[in-house]
């Protein structure tokens, strides 16, 4: 992917696509679907576990009560939600808040690895447990495996994973906001250092652009 531009419009057309997704059930009982938004050139990716209340009926990702500590956590490390891209393992909501299941989180999976080619980050955050077992295909929890960096391969990138408590975790538990502090500034670390070597050819460029008008939804 070459220019800031050719990405962001090709981010839209996955986008386009995905608003109608009926892959699998959530399709019936979602609002909408919260494809992830943020800087479509951002070094820095974030993937939570899935829509709540507040996202489903706005259509973007952490927008409630563990977004406005996401939000901190970034002011703490000087960067905001203009600078990252933020998605989610799963794009729709899960009724009542319950957790995602494995068919839901296999077809959803293809959007969230199309994201990460055309994104290209260096460094993926993932929140919690579910976005880290997805990512790092190892299910060790995420309590034991947080605020340590990983280099995985996803489709056709080689990126440095860092696994951290969701932003929850530490609205439920206030003695865990330290932690994600110290994570954060861990983060900080590994966003200065170099992207982890490419080991496999560039995937092949997508079709051609329709140059259609981008959304407002990823950030310049
Ligand atoms: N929790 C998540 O994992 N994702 C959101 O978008 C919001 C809350």
């Amino acid at each position: 992917m070459s220019g800031a531009t050719e990405r962001r419009e090709a981010l839209v057309e996955v986008y386009r696509e995905a608003s109608g997704c009926t892959l699998c059930p959530l399709a019936e009982t979602r609002t909408k679907v919260v494809f992830g938004a943020g800087n479509a050139d951002a070094d820095l990716m974030f993937i939570g576990e899935a829509p709540g209340a507040e996202e489903d009926r706005q259509g973007l990702p952490f927008v409630g009560r563990a977004g406005g500590l996401l939000n901190e956590l970034l002011g703490e490390i000087g960067l905001d939600r203009d600078s990252v891209f933020i998605a989610n393992t799963l794009m729709c909501r899960p009724p009542g808040n319950r957790d995602p299941q494995p068919g839901e989180l296999e077809a959803c999976r293809p959007y969230l690895l199309e994201k990460v080619r055309l994104i290209e980050p260096k460094v993926i955050v993932t929140l919690g447990n579910f976005a880290t077992k997805l990512i790092t295909a190892n299910q060790s929890g995420i309590t034991k495996v947080r605020g340590r960096p990983q280099v995985h391969e996803l489709g056709a990138r080689t990126v440095h994973v860092f696994p951290i408590l969701h932003p929850a975790a530490a609205l439920r538990t206030p003695g865990l906001r330290a932690t994600m502090s110290e994570d954060f500034a861990t983060l900080g670390r590994l966003l200065a250092e170099p992207a982890p070597e490419q080991t496999q050819a560039e995937a092949p460029a997508p079709g051609p652009m329709r140059g259609e008008d981008q959304l407002d939804i990823f950030a310049p």
